[in-house]
């Protein structure tokens, strides 16, 4: 089973889930059944990806308690502001099957649109009326996190961001760190990209392990959540294999090193797509 880390609002996140991104809505309820019965226990999703009925009905078809699942989605960039943003989650839940989700995120900042604070009250009140038992943000970065914060008195209690060797961001999982807010990185796997990379393949090979164990166990090592997606069955065994072994000191330095700020997706400062 996989660890646990502290959200600042006193409840707990799964520090290893799968992603359901770009998994296709015909397929989505039997990957998230099968990946749940193999042990995973966090289920990211978001309204945009189109398969939140799956995504439910998954949940569902595992025959785990609800309450054992930890179950994330996301207000998609056209219904920020603080009425489409209530809406927003009701239509998540009712497509979902569930009266309140574990964690809801605002997808994108969209600085253009400049809503994210209404849409961040938004998410305050949904959680006051037991919608979402805890409210964060994704894609968030710090002038949108001290915003958000210095206007409501509210940190989220994550932010889902793009990490991986290749784009390691410092700054600002030290300013997540500063103020109790977890990193959850997306496309943690970041392509492929650094599988190759000379110290990804010598802790492979040292510890008996795929590059993408490596790179994932990384995550983990850096206090972050990860949530790598995967819709083959042995993808999702390899990806959830990683509580058994550990990088060592040297071992981390040499992945830090691999760090050249480069980003597979979009910058957030510049994505306002609607
Ligand atoms: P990922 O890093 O998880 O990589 C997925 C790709 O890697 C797929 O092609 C998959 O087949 C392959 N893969 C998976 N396991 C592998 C393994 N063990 N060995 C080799 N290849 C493997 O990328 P992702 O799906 O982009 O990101 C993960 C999740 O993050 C998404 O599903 C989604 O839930 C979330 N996400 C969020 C945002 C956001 O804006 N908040 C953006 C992108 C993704």
């Amino acid at each position: 089973m996989t660890q646990v880390l502290a959200l600042n609002d006193s409840r707990q996140i799964p520090q290893l889930g799968f992603g359901l991104w770009q998994v296709p809505a015909a397929t989505t309820a039997e990957t998230t059944a099968t990946a749940l019965r193999m042990g995973y226990r966090l289920v990211d999703g978001a309204a945009i990806y189109g398969n939140e009925a799956g995504q439910g009905d998954g949940i569902r078809r595992s025959g785990l308690p609800r309450e054992d699942i930890f179950v994330t989605t996301k207000v998609w960039n056209s219904e920020q502001g603080f009425d489409k943003t209530l809406r927003a989650a009701d239509g998540s839940l009712k497509r979902l099957g569930l009266d309140q989700v574990d964690l809801l995120l605002i997808h994108w900042p969209c600085p253009a649109q400049d809503l994210y604070l209404d849409s961040w009250r938004a998410l305050i009140r949904l959680q006051k009326e037991g919608k979402a038992l805890s409210i964060g943000v994704s894609n968030f970065q710090e002038p949108h996190l001290e915003r958000i914060i210095g206007e409501t008195g509210v940190t989220p209690v994550l932010n889902q961001v793009e990490i991986n060797p290749r784009l390691q961001q410092p700054g600002l999982r030290a300013f997540h760190d500063k103020h109790k807010i977890v990193t959850q990185s997306w496309t943690p796997l970041g392509q492929g990209r650094s599988f190759d990379a000379a110290p990804v393949q010598a802790a492979a090979t040292r510890a008996g392990k795929t590059p993408a164990q490596v790179i994932l166990r990384w995550h983990v090592q850096i206090g972050a959540s990860v949530i790598p997606r995967s819709t083959r069955e042995a993808g999702l065994r390899e990806n959830l294999d990683l509580f058994d072994f550990a990088l060592t000191d040297a071992e981390m330095a040499a992945i830090a090193a691999l760090d050249e700020g480069a980003r597979c997706g979009p910058d957030p400062a510049r994505f306002n797509m609607a």
